[in-house]
């Protein structure tokens, strides 16, 4: 196919300079852009037509080759525009008159879009947090529209380009300036971006393609969780409909307080009230840890504040290695309700160890009596 001269397609003499021809494509550049005539091919092939010609006259070799032979050796088949509009610092000025939108011409596509993360709280009981369980979570969730398959569209093939855009999901206007006309490019309002347009929105979800709905899931908790600790439950948030990537479910666990249990990092806490008489002699108590009931032994001459520790019979590590203790605080219960005989054979028991006890006189033990009555 015969070409035009390049230098009558740039409207340039043939002794233009350099700096001629720069400005001569510059300005043809920007008329005849595909982005500026909404893919118009006859622009499209004008604007192939410039750069090409650009592309020999602005490189000083191929212009003499093509000056003396009428045709230069290049080869325009694979032509790179980028790599033009970058030599010719072009790029930026594309970017800034037409925004980035040049690199994704004519394409049409859908954005992939991910919905939004649910939330929800449980409660689970202190022996549940501590050694795992299964629970049932109910929430509410923007789904899936089955009606129509996530869609949004009644009847099939009712999704059509938007006219506004053109399918781009994009809008440009355009503002003359004294350096040009100016474009901006802006998310399209009439498709809010994604191209296309509902003819025939589906009624039940309104043309969304999701709705809000009651949605159950099975859930293992682990053996370890802490209260206020959340699960992440990858894909089971909020939908926006087809084409997109639904959002994650955060379970937050509320633990219930526990009668006897307390938690320590991963240690078990409770405590046991022991006599004086049981400190002293000793003696054996059954407690309660998550197993289970578990004997342990009061040493004599045992003294408050002691802890007795049952290895390994806390909570499970979260990671799955172990488990923490048990600790059980011993307290010594000083008692408050002696009887006489009881006054008269601790009394008889301090004087064993010359020990002072009250002021010596009756009424001092009477008065101790009456106020423990009170
Ligand atoms: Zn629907
Ligand atoms: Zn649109």
């Amino acid at each position: 196919m015969a070409k035009r001269d390049y230098y009558e397609v740039l409207g340039v003499s043939r002794d233009s300079t350099l700096e001629e021809i720069k400005k001569a494509y510059r300005s043809l550049a920007r008329k005849y852009h595909p982005d500026v005539n909404n893919g118009d091919p006859e622009a499209e092939e004008k604007f192939k037509e410039i750069s090409e010609a650009y592309a020999v006259l602005s490189d000083p070799q191929k212009r003499r080759e093509y000056d003396q032979h009428g045709f230069s050796t290049s080869l325009f088949d694979d032509f790179d525009f980028e790599s033009v509009f970058s030599e010719f610092g072009f790029g930026d000025i594309f970017d800034m008159f037409f925004g980035d939108g040049y690199r994704r011409t004519y394409t049409t596509h859908r954005r992939r879009t991910r919905g939004s993360d649910a939330s929800v709280e449980i409660d689970v009981s202190f022996k549940e947090a501590a050694l795992g369980v299964e629970k049932e979570v109910e929430y509410f969730v923007n789904g899936i529209c089955e009606a129509c398959n996530g869609t949004g569209s009644a009847t099939e093939g009712g999704i059509v380009i938007c006219k506004t855009c053109g399918g781009t999901g994009q809008v440009r206007t355009s503002r003359s300036t004294f350096l040009g006309s100016i474009i901006t490019t802006s998310t399209c309002r009439n498709c809010e971006g994604t191209g296309e347009v509902i003819k025939d929105p589906c009624k039940k979800c309104e043309g969304k393609g999701y709705y809000r709905k009651k949605k159950i899931i099975k859930l293992t908790i682990p053996a370890g969780i802490r209260d206020r600790d959340t699960l992440r439950i990858s894909g089971e948030g909020n939908s926006l409909g087809r084409d997109s990537v639904p959002g994650d479910l955060l379970v937050t666990i509320n633990v219930e307080p526990h009668p006897v249990f307390k938690r320590e990092g991963d240690n078990v806490i409770s405590s046991v009230d022991i006599s004086i008489a049981q400190a002293a002699l000793g003696c054996r108590l059954r407690v309660e840890t998550l197993d289970g009931k578990e004997d342990i032994i009061i040493k004599p001459g045992t003294q408050p504040g002691t802890k007795i520790v049952l290895r390994s019979k806390g909570i499970p590590r979260l990671d799955g290695y172990g488990r923490g203790d048990h600790v059980v605080n011993v307290n010594v219960k000083v008692p408050t309700d002696l009887t006489p005989e009881e006054i008269a054979l601790l009394k008889k028991f301090a004087e064993g160890r010359e020990e002072v006890v009250g002021n010596g006189t009756s009424s001092f033990f009477n008065n101790v009596k009456n106020a423990f009555r009170k």
